[in-house]
């Protein structure tokens, strides 16, 4: 056995397939739904907001999808991607579990979601789609799309929830660097867009509306599709390279994990290094431990209800079975803004359902405070949303300390926390609160759900 501080693979190694899970559900997934016939969509239904690769990747049931050349070469540029063994937090904690983290932050984006936003600028620039439209909430998703267009020739609008287009100028400059253009989400190109300002002139904005902002566009023209950064089937299986890679990287360190911990906003980095551990026990293999952390003021897999819901505030998307919180309900403004989603990914749903995966919810001031003792023990500098797995780590290395086992505990380390240094300030200055939701307000959400017998 090697005892390594940093487990790196050859760019040969990296993966050449992407691992679909769909493939080892013995019970499949709930069927995408019509929101007005109420009847399983087919591929026709998604042509106008995808392009045909997609669209087949989204209910595909093969096991391996080829990861295509153009898209290894990009995926090279910081793939793989490190896995590290954390000596010094687990000394920091005095634990005997061995802690690992697989870190996303070296990516052009500094998270998880190129990985998904290139091969979907591939499909489509390869479809003769010229222009993308997408939403963004702290900006890491659009960051990732606009930097996987310019690759492809393609170009980008990117919808961004107008507190985060306020208070992140940082992110909106980075997505103009890579040549895309950023709109603040309630804006007035849409019709959706001027009918929500003119209720509410000074409306914040929130993903769900973004996305039907972006989703209205998209069906409008024939040149333009729309890509979405996570929750959907393909999203995941694209992020499954993370976990993928992770388990040869676990073979050289010669363990097995007893834990894997991810965070859940609309389940992507979860699912991405999840997956293929779940995959392997589904197959007869060892199935370890699985754990969702979740804000608590967005609870959609410990809190929600698992029912078919818009994936939008518009009602313009399909229906999907997921836990939600309702397509209305509007989260307090914490600052791990990739988890403020209403929904959870349909597979992440469905495997929560079948008991393969646990959840549990922390709040933000004790995610910062985990955060920052992994950033003075490792050195890196997390970013908000990846501060709820490290917390979800430690709260397991510290039972494994209790009790005095030795489980091997890996996490996703999903991105860096540089343009997030705002929400850090906060936090050392005080300021940072755990804000709960509104109870009345979630009961109203949930009893708005559609209804689909
Ligand atoms: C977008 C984002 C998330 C949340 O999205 P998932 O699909 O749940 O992974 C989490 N962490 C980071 C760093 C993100 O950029």
């Amino acid at each position: 056995m090697q005892d390594k501080t940093k487990y790196l693979l050859d760019e040969s190694e990296m993966p050449k397939a992407w691992y679909n899970i769909q493939a080892d559900l013995k019970v499949p997934v709930p069927p995408v739904l019509h929101p007005g016939t109420l009847k399983p969509i087919g591929p026709d239904d998604l042509a106008p907001l995808f392009p045909r690769e997609i669209i087949l990747q989204e209910v595909s049931t093969e096991r391996e999808i080829e990861i295509p050349g153009p898209v290894q070469e990009i995926y090279k540029l910081w793939r793989p991607a490190p896995l590290y063994r954390a000596h010094r937090l687990e000394k920091a904690l005095g634990t005997l579990a061995k802690i690992f983290y697989k870190y996303e932050g070296v990516s052009p984006a500094g998270s998880h979601k190129p990985n998904t936003a290139v091969p979907q600028a591939f499909y489509n620039a390869a479809e003769g789609v010229k222009r993308l439209t997408t939403e963004t909430g702290a900006g890491q998703w659009g960051t990732s799309l606009s930097f996987a267009g310019q690759i492809f020739n393609l170009e980008i609008l990117v919808f961004q929830v107008r507190v985060s287009y306020d208070q992140k100028p940082y992110r909106r400059a980075v997505m103009e660097t890579y040549g895309a253009r950023c709109l603040p989400s309630p804006s007035n190109e849409t019709e959706y867009g001027r009918k929500v300002l003119a209720e509410r002139p000074d409306h914040p904005g929130s993903l769900g509306i973004a996305i039907s902002e972006a989703v209205e566009l998209a069906v409008q023209r024939d040149d333009t599709k729309y890509a979405l950064g996570s929750v959907l089937n393909h999203v995941l299986m694209h992020q499954t390279i993370v976990g993928l890679e992770v388990i040869k990287q676990l073979e050289m360190a010669d363990v097995y994990p007893d834990v894997i911990v991810g965070c859940t906003g609309g389940g992507s980095n979860f699912g991405g290094i999840a997956f293929p551990f779940i995959g392997q026990g589904l197959r007869g293999g060892k199935m370890p431990r699985i754990v969702a952390v979740e804000p608590a003021a967005c609870p959609s897999l410990t809190r929600g209800k698992y029912a078919y819901d818009f994936g939008d505030t518009g009602h313009m998307t399909p229906l999907t079975k997921m836990h939600t919180l309702g397509s209305s309900f509007t989260p307090p403004g914490f600052h791990a803004g990739g988890l403020r989603y209403h929904g959870m990914a349909p597979l992440v749903s469905h495997v929560k359902e079948l008991n393969l995966i646990e959840a549990v919810a922390y709040n933000q001031v004790e995610c910062f405070a985990a955060g920052v003792l992994f950033a003075r023990a490792e050195g890196i500098v997390p970013a908000p949303e990846a501060n709820h797995a490290i917390k979800g780590a430690i709260e397991e290395a510290l039972r494994c300390k209790r009790e005095g086992r030795s489980e091997t505990i890996v996490f996703n380390l999903c991105g860096h926390g540089h343009f997030d240094m705002t929400s850090y300030q906060k936090y050392f200055a005080g300021e940072l609160t755990d804000e709960s939701y509104d109870e009345a307000e979630l009961a109203m959400a949930l009893s708005g759900l559609p209804s689909v017998s």
